[in-house]
């Protein structure tokens, strides 16, 4: 049986406590599907959990690549590329106008399921570490403690030139003040903390420098086109060689940048098992590739002391 996103939504949403319009059609899970994640779970008990925006869906977060729901799918509108970032004016004030008017709907979004069963395994000693492509802190928010944001997080704000860094929601101040007329607010989210605005009003969007220095300020995020820090990355090599094995959730790993990891696991031999909605790049090296839900699945599991963990 499947579940169908956009078909189902008028009839399930008022007995599912997930966003249906971002998840894509999924089977439902299994008794064999969770037998399989429990036996990897109770062979392991230190290993690297990596995810992407396939768990950030039922929070209401599309995500990139997902057939019919994700952004790529749905519009033509591409994410913003680094070397036009630092390069145009008119980019930057694109990009800042829609990410204000869409700040107070994304960093409101909550964390579910999948992030709150990933916290609590933390917690019983499970995970070793968890890293995520994700930009939206939804691990943090709640609870997980050994994450490596692989792509930098929304929720900080960098100065180009002298890296002094501060708080979004600041940032959030300096552009109200700034733009008292523009009153935009998001109804309909991307995976970046981003949303389609009249491009007249981006033209006329002013946006502050570096109170420092005058230098350009960016979100904290990797963008397309940019590098991951390479202190960054040798640390996330340096979880997988001592973790026991790895378990990638909700990413289709196409973007290399998560994927080296995997290749990397496979290299040391170690377990690479699966839950993602849709084939992704590394099917052919895991253990076990489960086409379901994380919200779904990861909650049936068992865990050692889960009955007296409290988070
Ligand atoms: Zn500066």
């Amino acid at each position: 049986m499947k579940f169908r996103s956009l078909l189902h939504s008028k009839i399930c949403c008022t007995r599912q406590n997930y966003c249906f319009s971002c998840v894509p059609e999924h089977e439902i899970t299994k008794s064999e599907d969770i037998a399989i994640l429990q036996n990897f779970v109770d062979k392991f008990s230190n290993f690297l959990v990596l995810t992407g925006a396939g768990i950030s869906t039922e929070s209401g977060l599309p995500d990139y690549r997902s057939k019919g729901v994700g952004l790529y799918d749905r519009s033509s509108t591409r994410p913003v590329q680094y070397k036009d970032f630092i390069s145009s004016a008119q980019v930057r004030k694109r990009y800042w106008s829609r990410n204000f008017a869409a700040w107070s709907r994304f960093s409101s979004t909550q964390p579910n399921e999948t992030h709150i069963c990933l916290a609590k395994w933390e917690k019983v000693g499970l995970i070793n570490w968890l890293v995520t492509q994700n930009v939206d802190r939804l691990h943090h928010k709640a609870g997980s403690e050994r994450v490596t944001e692989l792509h930098g997080t929304s929720y900080i704000v960098k100065c180009l030139n002298c890296r002094t860094s501060f708080s979004r929601f600041q940032f959030q101040e300096q552009l109200s003040e700034l733009n008292p007329h523009f009153t935009i607010r998001a109804t309909e989210m991307r995976p970046d903390a981003d949303i389609e605005i009249d491009p007249s009003l981006a033209g006329k969007f002013n946006i502050p420098d570096c109170r420092n220095c005058g230098g350009i300020l960016k979100p904290d995020v990797v963008f397309f086109g940019e590098t991951v820090p390479k202190e960054k990355v040798f640390l996330v090599y340096d979880k997988v060689s001592e973790s026991d094995a790895v378990l990638v959730l909700g990413s289709s790993l196409e973007v290399y940048s998560g994927y080296r990891f995997i290749l990397a696991a496979s290299e040391q031999k170690k377990c690479i098992g699966i839950v993602n909605i849709g084939p992704t790049r590394a099917d052919h090296l895991a253990s076990f590739k489960l086409n379901v839900r994380c919200g779904d699945i990861l909650p049936k599991i068992q865990v050692p002391f889960s009955e007296n963990t409290s988070l």
